[in-house]
């Protein structure tokens, strides 16, 4: 079966094509489809962010959609940067500079705990739609480590895997990743609907 994802980052495009195609579906982009969109991000939770990417997406092709929204939330931030990861050193910002700007937030917090949230929906032609999250914890590092992944990989040191996901290698992030279990998650819901 084929599915679009609905995003314009072309790494969280192709940590879901690893993802789905090792469960036997496989994943075109809106690039693919030449759809060329930025869509506002005006939910109050990940699950309603990731919703209204999907319908977005959903209404420009009659194909079933996945969407996720994610985030970086920071316990000694009460949350933060949360929904606004994407957002957190202004519109626009690079992720080295929302990289930089986390860590001086964090510059006197000796609380360095943090989770990965991601939050998918697959909506599909018919308008029926299927959730799931995954989350993965770690700490904040107190310098960027590694040069792989994206966002805030290089400073956000996994429990489970004792490196930063920008040491990592694709495979082990999405073994451990909040989009690799939320996705698997998803596919256990939609494997008898498919
Ligand atoms: P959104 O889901 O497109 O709204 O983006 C959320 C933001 O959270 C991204 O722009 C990244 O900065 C951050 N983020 C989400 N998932 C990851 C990840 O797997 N690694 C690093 N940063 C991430």
């Amino acid at each position: 079966m084929e599915i679009v994802a609905a995003t314009n980052n072309s790494e969280k495009a192709r940590e879901f094509a690893e993802i789905l195609t090792d469960l036997g579906i496989s994943v075109i982009t809106m690039k693919d489809l030449g759809i060329k969109i930025e869509i506002p991000e005006t939910g109050k939770t990940f699950a309603e962010n990731a919703m209204i990417k999907a319908k977005e997406v959903a209404r420009l092709c009659n194909l079933p959609v996945i969407a996720d929204d994610s985030g970086l939330c920071v316990n000694a931030l009460d949350g933060a940067p949360g929904l606004y990861s994407a957002r957190f050193a202004g519109e626009g910002a690079s992720d080295s500079e929302l990289r930089a700007k986390l860590l001086k937030a964090m510059e006197n917090e000796s609380d360095r705990s943090a989770f990965f949230i991601s939050s998918v929906v697959m909506l599909f032609p018919d308008g029926k739609s299927i959730e799931a999250e995954g989350r993965v914890s770690g700490n904040i590092t107190y310098e960027e480590k590694g040069s792989g992944g994206f966002g805030y990989d290089a400073i956000f040191f996994c429990d489970e895997i004792e490196k930063t996901f920008a040491e990592a290698t694709p495979l082990e992030k999405d073994e451990v990743s909040h989009r690799g279990r939320a996705l698997r998650e998803l596919y256990k819901k939609i494997k008898g609907e498919i």
